[in-house]
């Protein structure tokens, strides 16, 4: 029998990572969604990271490990195989992955703000995030400013001396409002401010926020990074050394980590991102042009539109437009729960960014957590993740239930 030699190297420990490791090397985006981190493992061989599925690990003398690990909260090769290949997507050198992406939001406010702090956030913010800022941090002493991002004037104004944090969305869900993230990095700067950007929406493929001034981005890995609707999963990236030191210390302290099958199901999704991304940008054009013409459709949010009002901003600084769509149908809220209700491939569930097209009612839905207060969605809004079927199925399945 070969078994794996004990000697083995497998993946450095987490933490800071060497210099050269998570930044972008001379490779293409698709080249390093599949390689970075994800070296052939010396000992087996095994093109693809295993998955290490232990929670403690043989040390030869106490304290001397044989590659960094001791136990998994703290760290786990295949969990540092995931974090390197999303820092080197995102162009930076320190990455985080956690247990679900609002544990990667709890961990960014946890580190940066303080009793008495003061975050501005975008008012459509996602509902899970308001929550946690609004249910969560609040009773525990932080203020909050709900601020439309596109307008930096407005941004600006609501800047106060307390303020730690400045929480960005673009492209907005379910609005796909676009804020300038070069802009909101300059305000948040000269305000002592750290700026994080949420990247769920539109995944390093499509736009880097940190290259454009960001000192954080987060993503829901639940979505279009892992791709297929089967794992839960979130993530900081950053490249401010103090940052991504606090980032694992909180995460091993906490430990809301992401587990090691989780994290490889993640990696196996990364791999195909550059190639979904281009579907899912190819479909939900196809579905714009569709709903656009529509008469049973009010308005469709679309930051592709030159009538979206951020399509100037979108088009500076995201290569494409995304799989994401929302638009009112004519007819109210009970007109809108009935297409949701009459699709037949595009499938009535939350969440987005899988291959497979997602439809809801953002305001009975995912966004109920808002209602009542100021970031309240339409009633009569439908929300789209348009997923990678053949383009002319989802578009006769959308025509049906209109009609
Ligand atoms: C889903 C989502 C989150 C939360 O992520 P989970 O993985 O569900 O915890 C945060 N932000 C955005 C934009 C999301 O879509």
């Amino acid at each position: 029998m070969t078994g794996p030699d004990s000697s083995a190297p497998v993946p450095p420990a987490p933490s800071p990572l060497p210099a050269d490791r998570g930044a972008p090397s001379g490779d293409g985006f698709a080249t390093r969604a599949i390689h970075a981190g994800q070296e052939p493992e010396a000992g087996t061989g095994a093109v693809v990271v295993p998955i290490y599925q232990t929670s403690t690990f043989a040390q030869d003398l106490p304290g001397e490990t044989r590659a960094g690990y001791d136990y998994s909260r703290a760290g786990n090769p295949t969990r540092t195989a995931l974090q390197e290949a999303l820092a080197s997507l995102e162009g930076v050198r320190h990455g985080t992955a956690f247990a679900s992406g609002m544990a990667a939001a709890d961990t960014v406010i946890r580190s940066v703000m303080r009793p008495g702090d003061h975050v501005i956030i975008p008012d459509d913010a996602y509902g899970g995030s308001f929550r946690l800022i609004d249910k969560v941090c609040v009773p525990w002493g932080i203020s909050y400013t709900p601020v439309p991002l596109g307008d930096l004037d407005a941004v600006r104004a609501a800047v106060r001396p307390t303020t730690r944090l400045i929480w960005c969305e673009t492209p907005t869900n379910p609005l796909l409002g676009i804020a300038d993230i070069a802009g909101l990095a300059e305000i948040a700067s000269a305000a002592g401010a750290k700026l994080v950007v949420d990247n769920t929406f539109a995944t390093p493929y499509l736009q880097q926020p940190a290259l454009l001034g960001a000192d954080v981005v987060l993503h829901s890995t639940t979505k279009y990074l892992g791709g297929h609707s089967d794992v839960v999963g979130g993530a900081l990236l950053t490249d401010d050394d103090e940052l991504g030191e606090s980032f694992g210390f909180l995460a091993k302290s906490v430990g809301a980590v992401a587990g090691p099958f989780d994290a490889w199901l993640t990696l196996r999704g990364i791999k195909t991102l550059a190639v979904r991304m281009d579907r899912h940008c190819d479909n939900a054009e196809a579905v714009v042009e569709l709903l656009s013409e529509h008469p049973k459709v009010g308005r469709v949010y679309y930051p592709g539109l030159d009538a979206h009002p951020g399509s100037d901003m979108a088009a500076g600084q995201m290569f494409r437009y995304g799989g994401m769509v929302s638009f009112t149908v004519v007819g109210g809220q009970e007109a809108a729960t009935k297409v949701c209700a009459r699709t037949r491939l595009f499938t009535l569930a939350e969440s987005l960014g899988g291959v497979e097209s997602l439809i809801e009612h953002p305001g009975l839905m995912t966004h109920m957590s808002v209602a009542g207060t100021s970031l309240q969605v339409p009633a009569d809004l439908v929300r789209l993740s348009v997923g990678i079927e053949d383009v002319q199925d989802l578009l006769a399945d959308l025509s049906d239930a209109l009609d």
